[in-house]
């Protein structure tokens, strides 16, 4: 399958700072680390596009790369950095929630989780978020080249406790990535368009 041609549109850090257009959007999230930028640039072909963790400034916003007229993919911040203070580690997770919770465009939200760790409860709390609202979400586990073929059922039983058994996945051998972009691109072709010409958020009048 042809690599999703994906194009930065604009970085935000308010919900009021996103993007006014109607195209659906899949968000991808997950911890420090966990491969989000590998994964990024295996789904989209375009090397370095997605090079979030190394930018300064983009490691703390939402990221919007446009992909065709109808859809774009929502880079948000990684979570569980070590060297980020408290403060904004806060402040970061209260934008993520704003943005799974209200953002009209949201479709899907796609969740990494490292093969060999499984979820901890960030990643369910983000899951639980967007579900509660009839986002759908999508678990993708993310290195496993790294399993050896007699450990990916103890791996998998690691996420049983979600609701739906995850894509396994792997930037590196691409196993499950084909998979993991046709899911992104029907959701594209079939998730309810936000209101064309909807404004979301109040303008203000100064
Ligand atoms: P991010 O912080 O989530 O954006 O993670 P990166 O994509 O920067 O990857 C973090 C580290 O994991 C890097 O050293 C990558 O080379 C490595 N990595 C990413 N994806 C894979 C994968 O599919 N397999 C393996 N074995 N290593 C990976």
């Amino acid at each position: 399958m042809a690599k999703l041609a994906a194009e930065f549109e604009t970085s935000a850090f308010t919900l009021e700072q996103c993007p006014r257009w109607n195209r659906v959007e899949v968000a991808i999230a997950g911890r420090s680390n966990v491969g989000k930028s590998s994964l990024l640039n295996a789904l989209t072909g375009a090397k370095g596009l997605a090079r979030t963790s190394g930018t300064p400034g983009r490691t703390q916003s939402l990221n919007f790369f446009v992909a065709g007229a109808d859809l774009a993919i929502v880079d948000l911040p990684g979570f569980g950095y070590a060297r980020v203070p408290e403060k904004i580690a806060r402040e970061i997770a209260a934008m993520m929630t704003d943005y799974l919770s209200a953002r009209e465009n949201l479709a899907a939200l796609i969740v990494l989780v490292d093969s060999r760790r499984g979820p901890e409860k960030e990643e369910t709390r983000l899951a639980a978020t967007a579900r509660a609202r009839g986002v759908e979400v999508i678990f993708a586990a993310t290195k496993c080249d790294k399993l050896k073929r007699s450990e990916r059922s103890a791996a998998l039983a690691k996420f049983r406790a979600l609701e739906t058994a995850p894509i396994l996945c792997s930037a590196t051998s691409a196993e499950g990535i084909d998979e993991l972009r046709r899911r992104i691109v029907r959701i594209g072709q079939q998730a309810r368009r936000p209101n064309p010409g909807f404004a979301p958020y109040p303008t203000h009048s100064r």
